[in-house]
């Protein structure tokens, strides 16, 4: 299923944009035309949901949260990040928060909910889209996650026709 990637995301921003009660600012860095990846919608959008959610869940009140989608022609990819300026990560946890059921600081993550899954999740599924995903981050100045996706060819209007 072959979508505009910017389009997508967008729909996506919006939807949390509308619903958030918290005060955070959302920013947006995209391309200025169409790119088109072919992935299965639902599971994009249950990655990008939970990236999207733990922004927001460890961002201070007023904070920004960073939204950037950028072409990599030469890899023929695109590169996605989402930054927060929340309380961070420390390097030692930045590999194993992809892994199953892993929580950084036990005490404050239960007080925020959730099960340690979603990342998790998250790179099964970017994974089995052919993308990569990882982390960085500045302990007390914020996190950037960031995956990739391949571009897909067929979509591509013009050039081979
Ligand atoms: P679930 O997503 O299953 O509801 P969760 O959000 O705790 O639970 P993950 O999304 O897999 O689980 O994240 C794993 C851990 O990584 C989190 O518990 C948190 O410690 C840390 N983490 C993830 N994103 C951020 C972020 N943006 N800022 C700070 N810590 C983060
Ligand atoms: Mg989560």
């Amino acid at each position: 299923n072959s979508v505009d990637f910017v389009e997508f995301f967008n729909k996506i921003i919006e939807r949390f944009e509308m619903s958030k009660s918290q005060k955070v600012d959302f920013v947006r860095s995209m391309p200025n035309q169409e790119i088109f990846v072919s992935i299965d919608t639902d599971k994009i959008t249950q990655v990008l949901d939970n990236i999207i959610s733990n922004a927001m869940k460890y961002s201070p009140e007023g904070g920004t949260i960073t939204f950037t989608v950028d072409i990599e022609e030469a890899a023929n990819q695109i590169l996605v990040s989402i930054s927060d300026q929340g309380v961070g990560i420390p390097k030692s946890d930045l590999n194993k928060i992809f892994e199953r059921f892993y929580r950084v600081d036990k005490a404050r993550t239960r007080m925020l909910g959730g099960t340690g899954l979603g990342l998790a999740i998250a790179k099964e599924m970017i994974q089995a889209h052919d993308g990569d995903i990882w982390a960085s981050s500045v302990e007390g100045k914020g996190t950037t996650i960031y995956f990739t996706l391949p571009i897909s060819e067929e979509e591509q209007e013009g050039d081979w026709e």
